[in-house]
């Protein structure tokens, strides 16, 4: 409240896509615990993803959370009934559906904008046309990207110095100018013309634009993670920015964390019982976030790694490459023959071939590493959990998050891949099965390079923590982030 006596009121827009909607569902509970009005604009087979936690928020600490739920025109697009999520689409062809289908829902969301009028906007960047809406209401627009700072600092350098034009090598490795670290990476592994769709790279534009144009970004990140990246955004860009991570963390409560972002394929008991029985350390978590597809052939690549490795562990398989053609749901999934029933029955590896409790996962005492495809949300809370990490990116801001694991913090250490790709085809060039091998011994089996990650990793871990907690860095930009809501209001 402010001199008006009036709560704030805040809508969230979060976009349809795991690693977008949770954090931001997790930042508008945020804001509903510091006493804020908050709605949440979505659709019904999303809600279902986090209503059960919403619920519980309003009747158990009597949170002001209210969710919109717009009609959701999938058949109209031709997208089958309740795919309203990027994670449900099992073709690039039926992701491209989904998006367009998703700007159907420009017109209802500016008029419940309209019709509402709160004090904020928090929107996802890709819904870039709500820059417009908040300046015809007079209301600041904050958005919330799935990166952190030092993504956006990196696309904001290969932007201002022309990378694409100046570098001429695909695969070697350049300084990128200007920023705060002496940070290497190859034209290869960044997102340029021509690796994309056109659709893509227009609307990565109008995000830019959008972005530069907007009150402030908040974003799922704390200060001692990368503190020189947000001043350097922050001044590259002229906007405010707010770190309020990490985020995963506000789900304190076991079942909030066991069903968080979905419903899991494992049950809590399930898992914690499996992971009891294993000592501290022992147990390599890998999961691949919640688009990322694959061929069969590197599957097998990486099923042979795994089983070759000394330590145990937890695969959430990623979903297998599919052809337009090829879009059978039912078999999302698959594995050598014989791998599953042979690793479960040693118990070397527990398989799982859906949504995984990650969070509830990465923080037992019996996980040790982390081979991640470096989505930002994950490496938040990989380092949260205190865990060195195996790196391999793929696409989206995953080149860049994975160099300042590996060359920045130095908490990780790469498998070595080199080619930033959206669809990998079966051309693809494979990580072969000893590269696997080697990363992740390098981080498992000891030794001093690895000890000295894993003491590196742990001190970043108390500091996440310690980052939430009253008078922390990021409860203090979160306290920042909205007594300047409330100025914005009062002027
Ligand atoms: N996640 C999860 N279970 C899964 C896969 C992913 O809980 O089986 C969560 C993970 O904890 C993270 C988010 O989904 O919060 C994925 O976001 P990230 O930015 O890491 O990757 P993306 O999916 O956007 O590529």
């Amino acid at each position: 409240m402010d001199s008006t006596g009036e709560p704030l009121h805040v809508i969230f827009l979060p976009y349809m896509a795991p690693g977008h909607m949770m954090p931001m569902v997790d930042i508008a509970r945020l804001f509903a615990a510091h006493g804020v009005h908050v709605t949440i604009i979505t659709t019904k087979m999303n809600a279902l993803r986090f209503k059960a936690t919403i619920d519980r928020d309003v009747a158990a600490a009597g949170r002001h959370i209210t969710l919109e739920i717009l009609p959701f025109p999938s058949a109209e697009a031709g997208l089958p009934e309740g795919c309203e999520n990027l994670a449900d689409t099992p073709s690039h062809e039926m992701a491209m559906r989904l998006f367009h289908t998703i700007d159907l829902l420009q017109p209802p969301i500016e008029k419940l904008l309209r019709d509402s009028r709160p004090d904020c906007i928090v929107s996802d960047s890709f819904f870039h046309w709500t820059v417009d809406i908040a300046l015809e209401l007079g209301i600041p627009r904050i958005f919330f990207s799935s990166g952190g700072f030092f993504h956006h600092s990196i696309r904001y350098a290969v932007e201002h110095y022309q990378l694409h034009k100046n570098i001429h090598f695909e695969r070697e490795p350049f300084v990128i100018p200007s920023l705060p670290d002496q940070v290497l990476i190859t034209k290869s592994q960044l997102l340029f013309m021509g690796k994309t769709t056109t659709t893509f790279l227009e609307l990565f534009g109008r995000v830019k634009e959008a972005e530069k144009k907007s009150y402030g970004m908040v974003a799922n990140s704390f200060h001692a993670l990368e503190s020189a990246y947000a001043d350097y955004y922050r001044k590259a860009i002229g906007i405010k920015g707010w770190h309020v991570g990490p985020v995963s963390l506000f789900n304190k409560d076991e079942v909030d964390k066991a069903e968080r972002g979905d419903k899991a394929t494992i049950n809590r008991e399930s898992c914690l019982h499996w992971l009891n029985f294993k000592e501290p350390n022992s147990v390599l978590y890998v999961c691949f976030g919640s688009l990322s597809q694959f061929s069969k052939i590197q599957l097998t690549e990486m099923a042979h790694a795994f089983e070759d490795t000394n330590c145990s562990f937890i695969w959430v398989v990623p979903k297998v490459l599919k052809t337009n053609e090829e879009v059978d749901q039912d078999e999302a999934w698959w594995l050598p023959e014989g791998f599953k029933e042979r690793m479960e029955e040693s118990g070397k590896g527990l398989i799982l071939m859906g949504w995984a409790p990650q969070v509830l996962i990465l923080e037992h005492r019996a996980i040790g590493g982390f081979l991640t495809h470096c989505g930002w949300n994950s490496i938040v809370e990989g380092v949260t959990a205190g865990l060195p990490l195996v790196t391999w990116p793929l696409f989206g801001d995953q080149f860049d998050n994975e160099k300042l694991v590996t060359q920045v913090l130095r908490i990780g250490v790469p498998v070595g891949n080199e080619e930033w790709k959206m669809c990998p085809t079966d051309e693809t060039s494979l990580i072969s099965r000893v590269k696997i091998h080697k990363a992740v011994s390098h981080v498992m089996d000891g030794g001093n390079e690895a000890e000295g990650m894993r003491s590196i990793v742990k001190r970043l871990g108390e500091l996440a923590k310690e980052a939430i907690e009253d008078g922390g860095s990021s409860y203090n930009d979160l306290k920042t982030l909205m007594e300047d809501i409330k100025l914005y209001r009062q002027k």
